[in-house]
């Protein structure tokens, strides 16, 4: 799988290009399933595409409370749970916090997730060769893996780039 963007976008990017592309992406995906991207789901999403860094739940609400009458967090959740059922939203474990999803991948990938401890910005990379062993590993063992999720700390090239500049 080749990514269509970088993992971690230049700090001076176009990104009303990324949150285009995001919500093009999730109309695409809503389409193709016979899925309704009702108001809130849409709106949900927005907030998650608004930088690449995740946001906990309460922060997804207050970032809709600005432009709207603040919604009931069950409301929120719900349109979480669909984000993430169709792939268009992650949830990183490690900080109990949403990012919204631009790479179309299968539900089944390996995802692994590159946490910048600097910027606070989430990158993806997919690798086959490692999903195939992991699951190869679990097997051995005797163990079912469900999808598997790895994350990863550590500084972003661009963090790293202005660290030594
Ligand atoms: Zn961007
Ligand atoms: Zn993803
Ligand atoms: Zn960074």
């Amino acid at each position: 799988m080749t990514p269509t963007k970088p993992a971690f976008p230049a700090p001076d990017h176009d990104h009303n290009r990324c949150t285009a592309d995001g919500i093009s992406h999730a109309e695409k995906v809503c389409r193709e399933r016979a899925q309704k991207f009702t108001p809130i789901r849409r709106q949900v999403l927005s907030a998650l595409l608004s930088s690449h860094r995740p946001l906990g739940a309460y922060e997804v609400i207050d970032e809709l409370a600005k432009a709207m009458p603040r919604p009931a967090p069950i409301t929120v959740y719900r349109a979480l749970d669909f984000l993430m059922a169709n792939g268009l939203v992650h949830r990183i474990e490690s900080r109990n916090a949403f990012v919204a999803c631009v790479n179309n991948h299968a539900s089944g990938d390996l995802v692994v997730f590159l946490i910048c401890e600097h910027c606070g910005a989430v990158g993806e990379a997919a690798s086959a060769a490692v999903a195939d062993q992991l699951k190869a590993a679990a097997r051995s063992a005797g163990f079912t893996p469900k999808a598997p999720v790895i994350e990863i700390g550590g500084v972003c090239a661009h963090c790293r780039q202005h660290d030594h500049s």
